[in-house]
């Protein structure tokens, strides 16, 4: 049987050392079916649903849902992403913090976060890390508090997609994050990101190289295409294999980038 304890702060259930609950849509699964650990904490530290900042950067608490997200108009940029995720119950539920270690296939919210260039602060700790390596301490997540997310230079600067093979609201087959600022015509910056093609959401580094420093044409996409799945190790399952992945990767990340520029 598990215990899912609610603490009155952050700060305890980082000392708890305790696996946390977020919005419970994956850990209920493994709760009903007896394969929880003994404890879960959660907390009630109204913190943990905080959105703050209206300039560059905006500060959204580890426990704001997607719905959450989609009600508010500022943060239209992250509206795509937060849709993708389950149905409107689902989406009721399920927390930024939480998309940060769902298991694959999961995690297309991340995918947005990595090439935004989003910061995790832990908390219990000072500072913040890049959630691209956040991600990866899937053994022993650390208690993300809040995200910081640089905001997109304007709409055209950032682009999002998912894949699946169940509309509205199947599973990835990928996801994929393009952050593209432009300075004078040259791409300054990118950030690509997989969601599906690997553990956990990452970046691209062969698309990033194809990309930084030139125009978004079409030679440009066509190398990044052909480099997408460069470092990416797609695991198969009942979506699709490994190899379709990779097949596919790069013609997705085409698409998205000849919508961008
Ligand atoms: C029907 C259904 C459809 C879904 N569809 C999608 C989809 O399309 N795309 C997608 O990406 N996901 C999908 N999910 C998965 C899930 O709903 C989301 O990934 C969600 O964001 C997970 O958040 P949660 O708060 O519910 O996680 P929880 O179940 O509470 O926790 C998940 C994991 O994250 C950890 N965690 C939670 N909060 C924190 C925190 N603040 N700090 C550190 N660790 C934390 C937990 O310890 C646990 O390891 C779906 C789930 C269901 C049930």
């Amino acid at each position: 049987m598990t215990v899912i304890e609610t603490l009155p702060t952050l700060a305890e259930a980082a000392r708890s050392g305790a696996p946390f609950f977020g919005g419970g849509t994956i850990w209920m699964r493994a709760v009903n079916a007896g394969e929880a650990p003994p404890r879960l904490v959660r907390t009630a530290d109204p913190a943990l649903r905080d959105i703050q900042g209206a300039g560059d950067a905006v500060r959204i608490g580890a426990g704001v849902t997607m719905a959450q997200i989609l009600a508010r108009g500022d943060l239209s940029f992250l509206h795509a992403p937060a849709r993708a995720i389950g149905g409107p119950q689902v989406r009721n539920q399920a927390t930024v913090g939480g998309n940060l270690f769902a298991p694959h296939p999961y995690g297309d919210f991340a995918v947005a976060l990595i090439a935004l260039g989003a910061r995790a602060v832990l908390a219990g700790q000072g500072g913040a890390r890049p959630v691209e390596e956040v991600v990866r301490d899937r053994a022993r997540p650390p208690l993300v508090a809040a995200l910081e997310v640089p905001r997109p230079r304007d709409a055209r600067a950032f682009g999002w997609l998912k894949v699946s093979r169940v509309k509205p609201k199947g599973v990835s087959v990928l996801s994929i994050a393009v952050l593209a600022p432009r300075e004078g015509g040259r791409l300054r910056g990118v950030r690509v990101a997989f969601g599906a093609m690997g553990p956990h959401p990452m970046r691209a580094a062969g698309a990033e190289r194809a990309l930084e420093g030139g125009a978004l044409d079409a030679a440009a996409i066509a190398r990044a295409a052909a480099q997408a799945a460069e470092g990416l190790d797609p695991p198969t399952d009942a979506i699709a294999s490994a190899w379709y992945r990779r097949a596919v990767a790069g013609v997705h990340l085409r698409r998205l980038l000849e919508g961008m520029a």
